[in-house]
């Protein structure tokens, strides 16, 4: 398999058919990724627990895709590997009355991480590029701005020592009638099942090009965006985890230095 990169080249325009969502690097199967894998979830835990104990920076994770392109199922996994009490999912739904009365970024700034802390987007400010712009929710020129705004946003956030590590969870439009026939089909996954994405998935072609304009107008090297090949399950869990333990592993947090003089210290009885 031709090596496909996951970080797509700064300045260059993206083209969605350049990626293969049913990419797996290196691996024939999932069994042949399992070791390696579990050695990633133990080392994510531990360097996730010195972020949460060094208490000076933070980690941003922003999951983006299709429906079906598997958002929960990576916000699963990559909790399963931390302490819970040291990240937050935060989700963004259709905005609230209140919401759309302030900027797009009110809901999304309240909801970053503080310092020590894992934050998971599940949707983010993007859709106010995508869903926004595919349905026309403002003008052209409301939405053409926005890209700017976020670029400076995620400039300040990084700034506050926040990394910020973006996903867009690439399927293929075949991949996403099968995740639907599924999902109308098993009872354990009927719930998720929503009329409205048969309706969202007649606006393929048009999300492409949405989502096709964001991957490249906010791929910064502060925030880069990830193009994780998302058709096989195990190999998303595999990429996202690789490049969240490779941001971790680069911020090398480190457990703070005892406040007080610990020698001979009595432990009372
Ligand atoms: P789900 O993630 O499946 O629960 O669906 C959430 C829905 O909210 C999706 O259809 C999103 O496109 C929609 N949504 C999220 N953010 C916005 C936004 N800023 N404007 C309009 N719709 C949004
Ligand atoms: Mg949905």
């Amino acid at each position: 398999m031709k090596k496909q990169p996951l970080v797509p080249e700064f300045g260059k325009k993206v083209r969605l058919s350049d990626f293969d969502p049913g990419y797996t690097g290196k691996f024939k199967d999932k069994d042949e990724a399992a070791a390696e894998m579990e050695a990633m979830l133990a080392r994510l835990d531990a360097l996730q627990e010195r972020l949460y104990a060094e208490n000076q920076r933070a980690l941003l994770i922003v999951f983006q895709g299709m429906d079906t392109s598997g958002k929960d199922g990576a916000i699963r996994h990559v909790f399963s590997s931390m302490d819970p009490q040291g990240v937050r999912v935060a989700t963004f739904k259709q905005p609230s009355a209140e919401e759309l009365a302030h900027d797009f970024l009110w809901r999304i700034h309240k909801q970053t991480p503080s310092k020590g802390m894992v934050t998971i987007f599940n949707r983010s400010h993007y859709e106010d590029v995508l869903v926004v712009r595919v349905h026309h929710l403002v003008p052209h020129e409301v939405w053409q701005e926005r890209y700017d705004h976020i670029n400076a946003f995620e400039e300040l956030l990084t700034e506050h020592g926040v990394t910020i590590l973006k996903f867009f969870l690439h399927i293929s439009k075949d991949e996403q009638k099968e995740r639907l026939e599924a999902r109308r089909d098993t009872p354990e996954k009927q719930w998720k099942f929503a009329l409205g994405d048969l309706e969202e998935r007649k606006h393929w072609d048009e999300y492409v090009a949405a989502y096709e304009e964001a991957l490249t107008r906010c791929n910064t090297e502060r925030a880069p965006w990830h193009i994780v090949p998302a058709n096989r399950k195990w190999y998303r869990n595999y990429a996202i985890s690789h490049t969240v333990l490779k941001a971790l592993e680069r911020l090398n947090p480190q457990f703070p230095k005892p406040v007080d003089n610990l020698a001979g210290i009595v432990v009372p009885e």
